[in-house]
């Protein structure tokens, strides 16, 4: 596994995209609903930064089992409990990859009517996209790879890791168990 940036940078980074959505946001109450399991640690720390009026919300979709490429639509396993009608929304990933995660939720949250979506994603891959969808707030941009750490697993494991790493191929082709 190789390091592809610190704790500090971490904290930077997130620091100065909390910075930006507070400006654009001024006043104006934002519903963050964060993406299980991934986004969980990255909406945690940028949360505590934001000075608008916010409320935590929790989906979980799948898109991916133990492999690292995406299967297409993702699936809802946990959807919102309540209407978000004429809310600020603010949908929170980890990572932007394919693009199809953000744009199918994007359609599906459209459905409450919300004032307003806009996304905010810890890490932009850009280099899969393959629909037209770019995030509105990311604190990290990365061409390529496959990365875990900070939230983000690869079989369930690295998610508590402080910092973000690039997974080799020789760590996928190892089994997650020690
Ligand atoms: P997309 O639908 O944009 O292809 O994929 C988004 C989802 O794929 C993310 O929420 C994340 O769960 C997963 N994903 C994409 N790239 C990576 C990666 O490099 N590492 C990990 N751990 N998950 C990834
Ligand atoms: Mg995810
Ligand atoms: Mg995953």
């Amino acid at each position: 596994m190789k390091l592809l940036f610190s704790k500090e940078v971490i904290a930077r980074r997130i620091g100065q995209l909390a910075a930006r959505i507070n400006r654009d946001y001024g006043e104006r109450p934002v519903v963050l609903v964060v993406l299980l399991k991934g986004a969980q640690l990255f909406a945690a720390d940028l949360c505590r930064h934001l000075t608008c009026p916010v409320r935590l919300e929790f989906m979980r979709v799948c898109s991916y089992g133990a492999e690292t490429a995406s299967s297409g639509c993702p699936r809802i396993l946990l959807d919102l409990d309540e209407q978000l009608r004429d809310c600020h929304i603010l949908l929170v990933d980890d990572i932007l990859d394919t693009g199809l995660t953000l744009h199918h939720l994007s359609r599906h949250l459209r459905q409450h009517q919300p004032a307003s979506i806009r996304t905010c994603v810890l890490i932009d891959k850009y280099e899969r996209r393959q629909v037209a969808i770019a995030a509105d707030y990311a604190a990290i941009e990365l061409q390529q790879g496959f990365v875990v750490g900070f939230g983000m697993d690869y079989n369930e494991q690295y998610r508590n890791l402080d910092a973000i790493y690039c997974l080799e191929a020789e760590d996928l082709a190892k089994e997650s168990h020690p």
